[in-house]
């Protein structure tokens, strides 16, 4: 769709009156800022939406809304615009950005913060951990806090202490109707269930309060590297490792073409390695005692597993997923890394062309399966390991091959898929994928939900739960 188009669909007197009242940034086709404010984090998305309101206070999203629903246009949310299929963005339509509310407020004695919806997990992860306190979140700091809590949140310190949606204290959330509500365990108890887990089905969520969790600042992580060719040995022994770790140690497993980073040895540079990327949660001696027999197994090539801040852990894997390049992902829980489950994964992953793509295998378990009494509408607490099967490359020539080597390790995986699968990892895969994400009773209960809170669905670019 050209920018005229796009613009042509705009009731004007509907535009001046939103115009009147909003204190953040209007942005139309033609303006300097436009392709800068449509772009999302995945470059293979390119779509123009004919208003872009950058909320700067909760009004504006109010105005907003009421914009959306008077001139009946296309509505897409957006806080970190990370989602993985683009559903943060959309043509022809209105996106509603959250992104310049990203204020965070931290209350050390009560250990609880606030954080507005349009905060990044390094935003949040930098106010929290000056007081060595922490919100258990994502692994990559340029991901939106809105989308990732509202999908579960799963990230380093999870296994100690639990998703991040398990550190939700309340969230205030703009109903379709465009009213503020509050969600909690004593306000909308329904709501807040489904918005721990539903994504944003359910409307705008405005700001979020969590509980904090004493880390760090200082915390042993990183990753050990051995050949790829060493993987089926590597990956054995982790197995059988991680079956007697602590909850304190969260791993995750990386395949891919070792990167031109200056803390890796030249000769390593574009070989195809194995990384155990480890995060020990609790005091730094224990955690060498753990990571020890790790380190010793085989014949590692690089060991940067040590003492660090957790803010520089963070921020880690922040220059492999860069904004702007083409990515591709597919997704699946698995119970154990079997033998065939491991061969396979080694047997693709030695076929990685792309020098970017680099797919992180989750370890799961300890405090995400124990979560007590109703742990909201996330339902892979069961999952051993959860499979993030990214490509990524420069180019639009190697993308298509790229994306057939993800679908490629994701079939051969099939006979081994647990029945759930992270939402927030879903590209556009159709409403089955979207009922697996939740099961058959959760999925239910979500779609009375939506029926309470958005009938008409106008909140559908997302992982669409159709109102019952
Ligand atoms: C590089 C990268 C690293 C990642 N790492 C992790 C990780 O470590 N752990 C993890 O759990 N996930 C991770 N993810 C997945 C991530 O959780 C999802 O992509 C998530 O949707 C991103 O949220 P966002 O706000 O950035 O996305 P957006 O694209 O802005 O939004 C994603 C979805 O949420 C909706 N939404 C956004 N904000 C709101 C709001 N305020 N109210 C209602 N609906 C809203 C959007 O409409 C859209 O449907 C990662 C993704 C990427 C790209």
């Amino acid at each position: 769709m050209d920018a005229t188009v796009a613009a042509a669909g705009i009731d004007s007197a509907a535009l001046e009156e939103l115009r009147s009242s909003f204190a953040g940034e209007l942005v139309q086709p033609g303006d300097p800022s436009y392709d800068e404010r449509r772009a999302v984090w995945n470059g293979s998305i390119d779509r123009r939406p004919a208003l872009i309101a950058r909320c700067a206070e909760t009004d504006d999203v109010v105005a907003a809304l009421r914009f959306v629903r008077r001139t009946g246009l296309t509505l897409a949310v957006r806080s970190g615009g990370h989602s993985f299929p683009g559903q943060s963005v959309c043509d022809g339509g209105v996106v509603v950005d959250l992104r310049p509310m990203n204020r965070v407020q931290v209350d050390p004695d009560g250990r609880t913060a606030t954080a507005q919806a349009g905060t990044l997990l390094g935003e949040l992860d930098a106010a929290t951990q000056d007081f060595g306190l922490v919100v258990p979140a994502g692994i990559v700091t340029h991901t939106g806090l809105a989308g990732l809590t509202l999908g579960g949140g799963i990230g380093w310190v999870m296994r100690k202490h639990g998703l991040t949606i398990d550190q939700l204290l309340s969230a205030r959330v703009m109903t379709a109707g465009g009213e503020v509500v509050r969600a909690s365990p004593d306000e909308n108890a329904d709501l807040f269930w489904g918005i721990r887990g539903g994504g944003g089905n359910f409307g705008i969520v405005t700001e979020f309060e969590f509980r904090l969790n004493e880390l760090g600042p200082q915390v042993l992580a990183g990753p050990i590297f051995w050949r790829m060719t060493d993987s089926p040995q590597v990956l054995r022994f982790y197995r059988d490792w991680i079956a007697e770790a602590p909850d304190d140690l969260m791993t995750i497993l990386i395949h891919r073409k070792a990167p031109p980073l200056p803390f890796i040895p030249a000769e390593l540079h574009g070989e195809p390695v194995v990384a155990v990327v480890c995060c020990y949660a609790g005091a730094i001696e224990e955690g060498e005692r753990v990571v020890k027999p790790l380190r010793e197994f085989g014949r590692p090539v690089l060991d940067l597993c040590e003492p660090k801040p957790f803010l520089q852990h963070q921020s880690m894997f922040d220059p492999s997923f860069p904004h702007g390049r083409l990515y591709y992902m597919r997704s699946c829980d698995v119970a154990e890394l079997s033998d065939e489950v491991i061969d396979m994964t080694v047997e693709h992953s030695l076929r990685i062309a792309s020098p970017h793509t680099a797919f992180p295998i989750w370890q799961l378990g300890g405090a995400v399966a124990r979560a007590d009494g109703d742990g909201g509408a996330f339902a892979g607490r069961g999952a051993g390991h959860t499979f993030n099967i990214t490509a990524g490359t420069d180019s639009p020539d190697d993308f298509e091959a790229e994306r057939e080597w993800v679908r490629g390790l994701w079939s051969a995986l099939e006979p081994h898929h647990q029945d759930t699968v992270y939402v927030n990892f879903l590209m556009d895969e159709g409403s089955e994928r979207v009922r697996d994400a939740y099961g058959d009773e959760s999925y239910e209960r979500l779609r009375t939900l939506k029926r309470k809170y958005d009938p008409d669905n106008l909140f559908r670019l997302n992982h669409n739960i159709p109102p019952a």
